[in-house]
């Protein structure tokens, strides 16, 4: 196949997963990396009855499925689309590999980093993180700096932003693995939005223009949605420290890719996998639970460990109900609606990072590849602003940062619009975390909740999908034990 064919060659074509359905493979049968996959024909459902169902094969349901199956414990693992890894797939794109979902990873996601060990896999460094030009739009005008000097500038803004105990947030929030340690100190903080914090402050106009798209990618939304408190959150996980958090937020990828990862987790177990089977409801009947499917196929377990976005909870019909806490957290989901996209330029631009404030369609973006022609950059930006099937509105908005800038290629996926995700990472709203968070991870009868949107520690992160899923095995053979 020629790069035209592949489409990321001099003809300026176009690419993008238009994910309106499950299990999308490839769109225009060009760019997709083709991960090993794990041999599912022997695993196979062969019975109809089990201890455990646990339905999503993202992280979370691919680590309870491992941690039950491996403990003797029976179990079947349902998964919605034709592949597993949920919200991370690793792809291709001008020769060189990209994550479309979950991407960085750092040492001190303790759970992420057990498994890179454990299935020998290794890290490389995105070049963006090491930029040495910064352009960023304020007042309606391109600025270009040396990208230390202003990351120092926007380090010093966010450190005054999120100081609201004059101990730089570690009162309100001492314990980054545990957010409700100060529960009372920090409900005050947790009804404003990050907006209503940026009102509090005393910033010049450029400083907000420079720190507003660093809260905006954060909460991938506009920040009128995204809670202050998760800002507060972030930042215990980041050390207390600007340059540390965006750090284990946006440096280093698993080199061989998320999706292999996936994998040796799926391989490294005995449950029985089915895919392409979208679990519809889930029945109490006595001491066991009806799991039906899409198309009425019915399993029966003890136990059943639902690890699905938050986003999309609401679409499994629970008989009786989910409690009125849970039911309420997944009617608002969490705030990730934004996009993620690449965008191959010819030009060889270096180590550049871009900013804008909203509504601006790109938020942020920054050199993330350096193929052979041009550069490959990966762009954030708002939910509603850019669609990345459209060459003209991606080629205008980079262009507002890169005004030369020569679109060759685009990549991206559309998770807002994939019925399995209906949104990106997890960011909570004003009050989800001191009013919901508790009350959505507890278990009810015999299931089990489990996901990224309601871990303990790097909630939003694949991390924090693997420790829900360790939690949620763990409280699943207790209960089948007792
Ligand atoms: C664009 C983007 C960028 C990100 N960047 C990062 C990053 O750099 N680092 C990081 O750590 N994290 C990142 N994240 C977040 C991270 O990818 C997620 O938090 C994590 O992968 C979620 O894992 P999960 O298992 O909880 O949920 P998911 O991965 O969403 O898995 C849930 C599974 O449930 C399935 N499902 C849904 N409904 C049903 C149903 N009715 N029946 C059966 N199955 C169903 C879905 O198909 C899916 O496979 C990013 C996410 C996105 C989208």
């Amino acid at each position: 196949m020629d790069q035209d064919e592949a489409g990321f060659g001099g003809r300026r074509k176009f690419l993008s997963l238009a994910a309106a359905t499950a299990g999308i493979a490839s769109v225009g049968g060009a760019g997709l990396a083709a991960p090993a996959v794990v041999d599912l024909s022997a695993r196979k459902p062969k019975r109809e009855d089990y201890d455990v169902v646990v339905v999503g094969a993202g992280f979370a349901g691919i680590t309870a499925a491992r941690e039950l199956s491996k403990a003797g414990v029976a179990t079947l693992l349902l998964e919605a689309r034709n592949r597993i890894g949920g919200r991370t797939f690793t792809s291709s794109f001008a020769g060189k590999r990209i994550e479309m979902g979950g991407t960085w990873v750092h040492w001190s996601q303790p759970f992420i980093w057990n498994e890179i060990i454990r299935y020998g896999l290794s890290i490389e460094e995105s070049p963006g993180a090491l930029a040495e030009k910064f352009s960023y739009l304020s007042a309606g005008r391109l600025h270009h700096a040396n990208a230390e000097k202003i990351w120092r500038r926007i380090g010093e803004a966010m450190s005054a932003y999120v100081d609201v105990d004059r101990q730089g947030g570690r009162q309100i929030m001492p314990l980054a693995h545990d957010p409700l340690a100060k529960r009372d100190l920090l409900a005050k903080w947790d009804a404003l939005t990050l907006a209503d914090r940026m009102k509090q402050m005393k910033f010049s106009e450029e400083m907000r223009n420079l720190l507003s798209p660093q809260l905006s990618i954060n909460c991938h939304n506009t920040l009128d949605q995204g809670g202050f408190a998760d800002m507060l959150r972030w930042w215990a996980l980041g050390d207390y420290d600007m340059g540390r958090m965006f750090d284990k937020l946006g440096r280093y990828g698993i080199r061989e890719g998320m999706s292999e990862l996936a994998n040796r987790m799926l391989a490294d177990s005995n449950a029985d996998v089915r895919l392409a089977s979208p679990v519809k409801s889930i029945e109490k009947q006595g001491d066991t639970y009806r799991v039906t499917g899409s198309q009425n196929q019915v399993f029966k377990a003890r136990t059943v460990v639902i690890a699905v976005p938050l986003n999309v909870l609401s679409s499994i019909r629970m008989e009786p109900a989910l409690s009125p806490a849970k039911v309420q957290m997944a009617a608002a989901g969490h705030t990730g609606h934004g996009s993620k996209c690449y965008i191959h330029i010819r030009q060889k631009i270096g180590n550049w990072f871009g900013s804008a404030p909203n509504p601006y369609p790109i938020t942020l973006a920054w050199s993330e590849k350096h193929p052979d022609e041009g550069t490959v950059l990966v762009a954030f930006g708002p939910p509603g602003k850019l669609d990345i099937t459209d060459e003209e509105a991606v080629q205008k908005a980079i262009r507002g940062l890169i005004p030369n800038a020569e679109v060759l290629g685009v990549m991206g996926y559309q998770w807002e619009v994939d019925p399995y995700s209906r949104g990106t990472w997890c960011w909570y709203r004003p009050g989800q975390l001191t009013q919901g968070f508790a009350e959505l991870r507890k278990a009810e009868g015999g299931i089990f909740m489990a996901g990224a949107d309601q871990a303990e520690g790097w909630r939003g992160f694949v991390d924090g999908a693997i420790e829900s899923g360790i939690t949620a095995a763990r409280d699943a053979r207790n209960f089948l034990k007792a």
